[in-house]
């Protein structure tokens, strides 16, 4: 029997270990896929061109008592293809690691059981026990992706309702009326105290962009958005939900001539395969000066052309207007730019 340890024996098959470091209690390693090529998901070629790089954030199974973060290091090739569509694509890494994933594969199988054996919130309280890093919510998206058992109730909506309705651009009263609801049935559908019935309910979650996922099986926030700065929490959270966990290099977007907006800065939130959803952020308040930490994989100020930084604008105010028109121009927004996102993470040039 072999006594060597290696620390790339840590972490799932495939994938090397460069860096371990402990902060607190958290044990952060950088990994690496091994191999220097990856196939495009639309033609299955072989590229070995690199492009870029951004660094994928996600839990894995605790090791000696500490919770595990893996930051890996996930490269986006171009597809040489003449006839392919897509410029440029991120590796994927199977099962192991699906797209969009926050937690590794293993870690998610293990959470699933848990939460089947426990349910919602004794896991959850077990879970911290056992240094997994799972919520209550969770635990019962995990039931819902992966199964449901039938005594389970299947409606959480409201959690990320709550958070939409904080980060749009138009006050809760003005969603309540374009829903056709009271402002006090709109705080309590999205605190999770009242239902609504079915029509307000489906008028609601169509405002609000919210669609059924047969793949989640339950509601989530589809955008794409044009979404204000104003609670760090909210912000965080509608993120996470868009880039499947921090899948996207969100980029603030200047001109490359010509004055920028006075009043606001324009994020640019770029999942992978995804319409683009624009968080508008204050000029000089501080919410404004912690995107870079609230936006997991923030890269920074991204210069673009004075074509599309007015387009970005002029799209934003038009969003603004009424509840319903942000859905509306956002869509018409990201069909303009398509080319740039389908398949790939849109990094404006
Ligand atoms: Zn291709």
């Amino acid at each position: 029997m072999s006594t060597n340890f290696r620390p790339s024996d840590l972490v799932p098959a495939g994938f090397i270990a460069e860096r371990i470091t402990h902060i607190d209690d958290e044990t952060c390693i950088l990994l690496s896929r091994a191999g220097a090529t990856a196939s495009c998901p639309a033609c299955g070629r072989m590229s070995r061109t690199v492009r870029s790089r951004y660094c994928r954030q996600v839990a894995d199974l605790p090791l000696s008592g500490r919770r595990v973060r893996l930051l890996v290091r996930t490269r986006r090739f171009t597809c040489d293809a003449v006839l392919c569509g897509r410029q440029i694509f991120a590796e994927r890494f199977g099962d192991v690691l699906p797209p969009y994933a926050r937690r590794t594969g293993r870690l998610e199988h293990l959470v699933h059981h848990l939460a089947l054996a426990l349910g919602g919130r004794p896991a959850a309280r077990f879970a911290q026990r056992l240094m997994l890093p799972v919520s209550n919510d969770t635990l019962l998206r995990v039931i819902r992706r992966r199964g449901l058992p039938p005594s389970i109730p299947p409606s959480v909506i409201g959690i990320d309702a709550k958070h939409l309705v904080a980060c749009w651009p138009n006050p809760p009263k003005d969603i309540a009326a374009a829903a056709g609801i009271t402002l006090r049935q709109l705080q309590w559908f999205t605190t999770e105290r009242a239902s609504l019935d079915g029509s307000a309910r489906y008028d609601l979650t169509r405002l609000l962009g919210i669609e059924y996922d047969e793949r989640m099986g339950g509601y989530t926030p589809k955008g794409p958005y044009v979404l204000i700065a104003r609670k760090a929490q909210a912000i965080e959270a509608i993120y996470q939900e868009i880039s499947g966990g921090g899948d996207a290099c969100p980029c603030e977007l200047v001109p490359a001539q010509g004055q920028a907006d006075p009043s606001w800065r324009y994020v640019l939130i770029n999942a992978h395969s995804t319409p683009p959803t624009i968080v508008m952020a204050p000029r000089g308040e501080a919410i404004t000066e912690r995107l870079s930490d609230l936006l997991m994989n923030y890269e920074g100020i991204q210069q673009v052309s004075p074509a599309l930084y007015r387009d970005v604008v002029t799209t934003c105010a038009r969003a603004c207007q009424t509840p319903k028109a942000n859905s509306r121009e956002m869509t018409e927004f990201a069909k303009r730019y398509e080319s740039h996102w389908t398949d790939c993470a849109w990094l404006p040039d």
